[in-house]
């Protein structure tokens, strides 16, 4: 499933957004498969299309898809030479999808400021500053390893070397390598340092319940600070999502999140950006059994999309069944949808699309 790190210095609100994602858990029971660690919360994705099909399939269970949040507390300044316990969390965003960056971006002056006072440009620069050293730190490293094979002539050598070289001046100048206008050559070159600063990032602007719809200056602030690098800021009030964890009744959600003039929960907001910025569509499959959501890249062909139920499915892939939404909708079972001459049959070359119903078949 998709993993997301959630990194930020110490007092912008990391803990109450990471425990307003944990209690709206609800259904993880659902997922054995998931190790429960105490700093990964796993939460379901909202998708009203489930609905749709538990209505017309009435299966046994439904499965929505999942995001699981990481905790990456304890990141502070000098993490990148190991101070606090820098190098454990350096390693654990490594194996995350994408970064979300809580930056603060309330006033409370009850609320001690790590750098004494709020500015959520310097906050992020210290944390990027971090990620960075540890960048220069694997570039390095592979820089000393081809350098020789690179002078000594060797055509590959040398391509490699000078895209390492590239990601080493734009890292120095403090700038972030998902900043770098990269070759798909370049990024292959760095491939195997899983550069932390090259990770997709969302900023989450932690405001005052009174700014979640206008925002603020330092949320204006941060906006303008990163529209060069591909990243999504999405404002939310840590505060109202760990109200709205608390409430069981959704028309009690609705309302208090209407009060606030909001259609859904920042946890949403969240999870759809990240679904946006990693290109992720969803497609389904429904059975009596069970209707059941699965996340896959946008692209992604039949055989590769099946992959991600079971590896059998991918090897063994013979051909998909494809029905669309709109048409089960329109002819409620799958008898009637095939005698409407609406039931695709796909090959392997089949694009997934999302929304998708699949059904494989394969070998076994
Ligand atoms: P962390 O160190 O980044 O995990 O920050 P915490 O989540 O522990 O938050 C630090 C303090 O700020 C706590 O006392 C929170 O209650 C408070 N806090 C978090 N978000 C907000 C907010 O949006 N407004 C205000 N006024 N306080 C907040």
């Amino acid at each position: 499933g998709l993993r997301c790190g959630i990194v930020g210095l110490p007092n912008v609100g990391k803990s109450t957004l990471f425990n307003a994602i944990s209690s709206a858990k609800a259904e993880s029971a659902n997922y054995p498969f998931c190790t429960i660690e105490p700093n990964v919360g796993v939460v379901t994705v909202p998708d009203e299309r489930l609905q749709i099909l538990e209505e017309l399939v009435h299966p046994e269970r439904v499965l929505p898809t999942i995001i699981e949040f990481v905790d990456i507390a304890g990141l502070v300044k000098g993490a990148s030479k190991g101070e606090g316990l820098g190098n454990k969390f350096l390693a654990n965003i490594r194996e995350v999808d994408a970064v979300i960056h809580v930056v603060r971006c309330f006033e409370d002056p009850n609320i001690v400021h790590v750098a004494g006072g709020v500015d959520p440009v310097f906050d992020k620069e210290v944390i990027d500053t971090e990620l960075q050293l540890k960048d220069l730190e694997s570039i390095d490293k592979k820089i000393a390893k081809v350098e020789r094979t690179a002078k000594s002539g060797d055509a590959k050598a040398k391509k490699e070397f000078a895209a390492l070289q590239a990601f080493k001046d734009h890292l120095e100048s403090g700038k972030n390598a998902r900043s770098l206008q990269a070759s798909e050559e370049d990024l292959e070159a760095v491939a195997d340092l899983q550069l932390l600063t090259l990770k997709p990032v969302i900023y989450v602007a932690n405001v005052d319940e009174g700014a979640i719809n206008t925002g603020n200056k330092f949320v204006d602030a941060l906006k303008a600070h990163v529209k060069d690098e591909s990243a999504q800021v999405v404002i939310i009030s840590a505060a109202i999502e760990s109200q709205i964890a608390e409430m069981e009744d959704p028309e009690e959600k609705e309302m208090f999140l209407a009060e606030y003039g909001l259609k859904e929960s920042g946890l949403n907001q969240l999870i759809k950006a990240s679904y946006a910025l990693l290109n992720l569509i969803t497609y389904f499959t429904a059975g009596v059994k069970e209707v059941r959501a699965w996340t896959i890249q946008k692209g992604w062909k039949a055989p590769q999309a099946a992959g991600v139920i079971h590896s059998d499915f991918e090897k063994g892939f013979i051909r998909a069944e494809v029905i669309k939404l709109p048409d089960y909708q329109e002819f409620k079972t799958e008898a009637k949808i095939k005698e409407a001459g609406k039931l695709g049959v796909e090959g392997k070359e089949y694009v997934v699309q999302d929304g998708d119903i699949m059904h494989f078949r394969f070998n076994v």
